[in-house]
């Protein structure tokens, strides 16, 4: 059986609590405690072998030590949204600063249900991922749970070379 930690970071509001409870759940939960993290256990079958996701919800408010998730983690998934370009840059910030170590990463552009609001092309977010040897996927953590897995599942297949 494999286990891999998980840090999912982005900016405030760019859907990361979302994102987290509905790989664990299914569901979408539109309002979570925006200061709230937490960690988070699931187990599951990829391909044939047992694994557990442990899933670190990250809130960098001013004073929490980036320590926390930088020395526990295996693999990143960095959000932004679609409709915020100022979470594209956050976005920018957080991979220059976890690409430092050799990890695994995952960028994921959210809300793409929101189309009318999109301040983020397509193409925007696969070369900044492609700067970053990351894989990339636009989702919508609110409308596709199937996205939301797949991305998970990506992530820790590039991991453990699944
Ligand atoms: P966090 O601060 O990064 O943890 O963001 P949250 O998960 O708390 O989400 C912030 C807001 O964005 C909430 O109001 C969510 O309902 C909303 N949200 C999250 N994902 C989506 C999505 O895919 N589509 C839309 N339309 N709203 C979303
Ligand atoms: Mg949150």
């Amino acid at each position: 059986s494999y286990e891999i930690n998980i840090a999912v970071v982005g900016s405030s509001g760019c859907g990361k609590s979302a994102l987290t409870v509905r790989f664990m759940t299914r569901r979408f939960i539109s309002e979570y405690d925006p200061e709230l993290e937490g960690t988070y256990l699931k187990q599951d079958i990829v391909d044939g072998s047992e694994l557990t996701f442990r899933v670190m919800d990250t809130c960098d408010k001013e004073g929490r030590d980036p320590s926390r998730y930088l020395l526990w983690t295996d693999a990143y998934i960095v959000v932004y949204s679609i409709t915020n370009h100022d979470s594209f840059v956050e976005a920018q910030k957080y991979l220059e600063l976890i690409s430092q170590r050799d990890v695994i990463i995952g960028v994921v552009g959210n809300k793409a249900d929101l189309e009318k609001s999109r301040e983020v092309t397509y193409t925007e977010g696969s070369n900044l991922s492609c700067q970053y040897d990351a894989t990339f996927h636009e989702i919508s953590v609110a409308e596709n749970y199937s996205e939301v897995e797949n991305v998970f599942l990506t992530v820790a297949k590039d991991f453990l070379r699944l």
